[in-house]
């Protein structure tokens, strides 16, 4: 689905990708872990073009989405984006937020859109919110309506960068349920976090992003259970 080959990207004298290659199959659920700094959020910012690579390039399906001639409005309808402050818009209820990009930016009819919406507000447990203004709703609901806004969509790829960095310890776990739920319908992520536990539950595969590189990937159990390299051990030892 996803492929980023020797990415490069600075800011001024700060080299925070640099030459950094991933690469993301279908269905599977990937774990960027790494210091604060390391260029995880970077990353997903470039995959979702809101930060231009200096160098490199990115592919989704094949396709070079780092080409200028591309489109990134239609990029974007197919790669969702969730930060860990999930960014509602507090004058609009759940459904116009969840409602307004893909029918303003990517012109989909309303009908079916809303219709979407609420498919999915009822799947993810909201179905009562939809009329709801953002305030009236828990942070796990809050993020759970912003995953929601980037589902509607019919995204190939759901980025998601620290989704429950923000969020009280107790409502955690709704989030981390939907995101589960997610994985277990095929859903495609990238996932940056602090939180190993996370990691080990949900990914298929683990990046232990280092200086602007993938240092060291693999399957949850051996990354963070039996690194090789030093440099994941010692960023390992700090966390735990
Ligand atoms: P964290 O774990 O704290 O979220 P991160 O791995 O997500 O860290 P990034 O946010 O990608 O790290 O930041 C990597 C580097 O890029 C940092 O040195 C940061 O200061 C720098 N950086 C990020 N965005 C910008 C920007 N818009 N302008 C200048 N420098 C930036
Ligand atoms: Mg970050």
């Amino acid at each position: 689905v996803l492929s980023c080959q020797d990415v490069r990207k600075t800011f001024g004298a700060n080299v925070v990708l640099d030459g950094l290659t991933l690469d993301v199959g279908e269905h599977e659920v990937v774990a960027l872990i790494g210091a604060s700094g390391s260029g995880k959020s970077t990353l997903l910012r470039c995959v979702n073009l809101l930060a231009e690579i200096d160098d490199g390039t990115i592919r989704l399906d094949g396709e070079d989405i780092t080409d200028p001639r591309i489109n990134p409005d239609a990029v974007r309808q197919k790669i969702g984006l969730v930060f860990q402050s999930y960014n509602l818009f507090p004058h609009m209820t759940v459904l116009d937020n969840i409602t307004l990009a893909p029918v303003r930016v990517h012109k989909r009819p309303v009908a079916e859109a809303r219709e979407q919406a609420h498919e999915w507000l009822k799947r993810v447990g909201l179905a009562d919110k939809a009329g709801a203004y953002p305030d009236r709703l828990s942070g796990g609901q809050q993020q759970r309506v912003a995953i929601v806004r980037a589902l509607v969509n019919n995204p190939r790829l759901l980025l998601l960068d620290e989704v429950t960095s923000a969020l009280d310890p107790e409502l955690v776990g709704e989030v981390l349920t939907m995101i589960r739920d997610l994985k277990g319908d095929g859903m495609t992520m990238v996932l940056a976090t602090h939180e190993m536990g996370f990691a080990r539950q949900v990914a298929d595969r683990v990046a232990f992003l280092d200086k602007g590189k993938v240092l060291e990937e693999g399957p949850p159990a051996q990354v963070l259970g039996e690194p090789v390299e030093p440099r994941t051990r010692q960023f390992l030892a700090r966390i735990i």
